[in-house]
């Protein structure tokens, strides 16, 4: 019997599904556990199922403490569900290691893992064993991989102009099911340049530590920007100071930087305007002497942790010391990465080989706002860029940085690895193909498992095809025999509806790493939930 899935909110009004049969105080062990365990994967494959592809859904999300999210990445979906189940559980983690290792195809991941747990279900019902079923599953993600390989084509690219035209396809694909696809281009771009102003291609190598996606309410989204550097979100201290310093030689600080303070454990002692006015001399003349040693060491710029008074901050204008104070220790961090500087805890080690140098540092304002940033350019270290991403609220800039995350991901794995197979279901349906065909091969009983996880790859084009109000069935048979006649494995569904099946000239690719990564992974879960037959709750003895 089909298990009651019921949706609830927990008492912090997030969503979470009730898998009724799991609720159950009796343990279920064997077939029986079994088939629990595949219910509650597929029920939360069918949650995120509806977000597949540029047509799917969004979901909003709510915090416990009431922030609304909008999303239709699957990882973040997953992430913010509170699930009952343990095995609901397994398919989170699954939904964060695709995540983790490639950062894109998070909801397709699922999407398949679920298929193939519903699969396996018909086949326990046929009696067949599922360890059999685990062993045929493996073999025939190894005859998908290999199908896989085989249709790859290469995306050629390099860091010259107009070299890049495939890369920024690729990118659009990914960000077209965001809310961002109306930016898409820009963001498209701005993925594609950060990730090759920090890549080494020789190496296929990409410092993903390099590229920061930072973001602050206010503009739109076309007004983000990828700065080559390193953007703060300060100002100079003073509105008097030049709005810009050129060929800065930075001091970075985490000790305070103001005038000595009697400490209140002394007892100030001070009984004329005399001794007053010769203390604030003495202060004065303190501070004066920090800034001439600032400046002796060479610094034309000082970044601070820490806040300084009016008085301090009037004083370094006279001077002509620009400074930001109330800087964060993670953005100090990151600009001395960036500009090649130590940072300077004790005012007594400033020295100038701990300088930082930048070729511009200046006050930027971003969009239609009047607030300025800091933005930190030509920096000894070049290879550090900021996006910075500007959006209505703060909903949109969120998911307007998981889905630049994607895009700047998916042009990372075609660094990495330059084959693209084809998207919008294409390459499902042929290595779906490509199983079947092994499967009659084969005399022993896993070719069932075999044509169950050919099926189960059918869910992905029967998805993609549902949620752009296409009929899933006559879709994909038609997709599928096309692909047979035609000996081709470019067609797919044809999501946004422009007459156009052919994948290829549609530019609607996914990296292939990324794709075998999301077959592995789900059998490999799905091999570890058939060799489940009971689960055990643990309960912690206090
Ligand atoms: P995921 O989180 O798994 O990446 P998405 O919601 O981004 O999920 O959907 C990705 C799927 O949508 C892939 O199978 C991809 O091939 C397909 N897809 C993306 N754009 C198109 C398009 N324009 N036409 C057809 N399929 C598309």
């Amino acid at each position: 019997a089909e298990p009651q899935v019921a949706y609830a909110q927990d008492e912090h009004g997030r969503p979470f599904i009730v898998v009724r049969e799991q609720g159950k105080k009796t343990r279920a062990q064997g077939i029986q556990a079994l088939k629990n365990h595949i219910s509650a994967a597929k029920s939360v494959a069918q949650i995120v199922r509806t977000s597949l592809g540029p047509r799917g859904l969004d979901k909003i999300l709510v915090s416990p403490d009431g922030d609304i999210q909008v999303t239709n990445d699957g990882a973040t979906i997953m992430q913010n569900m509170e699930l009952e189940s343990q095995i609901a559980r397994l398919m989170v983690q699954l939904s964060s290691s695709q995540d983790s290792e490639i950062g894109d195809g998070t909801t397709g991941v699922v999407v398949l893992a679920g298929a193939l747990m519903e699969q396996s279900e018909a086949l326990i019902d046929r009696g067949i064993h599922p360890i059999r079923i685990a062993d045929g599953y493996e073999r025939a993600c190894g005859v998908a991989v290999k199908a896989l390989e085989k249709v790859a084509d290469r995306v050629e690219f390099g860091q010259g102009a107009g070299e890049q035209e495939e890369l920024m396809k690729t990118a659009r694909t990914c960000l077209g099911s965001k809310i961002v696809s109306k930016a898409g281009d820009l963001f498209a771009r701005i993925a594609v340049d950060a990730v090759l102003s920090v890549a080494d291609l020789a190496r296929r190598d990409v410092d993903f530590e390099l590229i920061k996606v930072d973001g602050k309410s206010g503009g739109s989204l076309e007004d983000t920007a990828l700065v080559k550097g390193v953007v703060v979100d300060k100002d100079f201290s003073h509105p008097q100071m030049p709005r810009e310093v050129r060929d800065a030689r930075i001091a970075i600080l985490t000790c305070p930087f103001e005038p000595p303070r009697p400490k209140t454990k002394h007892k100030l002692d001070i009984s004329s305007v005399e001794e007053y006015k010769k203390l604030q001399e003495y202060e004065k003349q303190t501070f004066e002497n920090m800034i001439k040693r600032v400046k002796d060491c060479g610094a034309n710029l000082v970044i601070c942790q820490w806040g300084f008074d009016d008085e301090a901050n009037h004083l370094l204008l006279q001077h002509d010391l620009p400074a930001v104070r109330w800087v964060g220790g993670p953005e100090l961090e990151l600009i001395a990465i960036a500009t090649n500087a130590r940072i300077v805890p004790r005012f007594e080690d400033l020295s100038p080989e701990k300088l930082g140098r930048a070729g511009l540092v200046r006050e930027v304002g971003f969009g239609t706002t009047r607030d300025k940033m800091l933005v930190i350019e030509e920096c000894a270290n070049p290879r550090a860029v900021t996006v910075f991403v500007r959006g209505s609220n703060k909903m949109i800039i969120d998911e307007a940085k998981r889905a630049l995350h994607d895009a700047i991901c998916v042009v990372r794995n075609l660094v990495r690895d330059n084959r693209v197979v084809y998207g919008g279901g294409a390459a499902e349906i042929a290595a779906s193909i490509a199983v079947t065909k092994a499967a009659d091969e084969i005399a022993t009983i896993e070719q069932y498992a075999m044509r169950a996880f050919a099926a189960a790859l059918d869910a992905i084009p029967l998805a993609l095809a549902e949620n752009s109000g296409l009929s899933p069935i006559e879709t994909l048979a038609e997709l599928k025999s096309r692909q047979i006649t035609e000996g081709t494995s470019v067609l797919g569904v044809d999501c946004m509806l422009t007459g156009n099946s052919d994948m290829r000239s549609a530019h609607v690719f996914d990296p292939y790493l990324s794709k075998r990564q999301q077959m592995e992974l789900s059998t490999q879960l799905c091999r570890a939930i058939l060799k489940i037959d009971d689960v055990i709750e643990q309960h912690n003895v206090e």
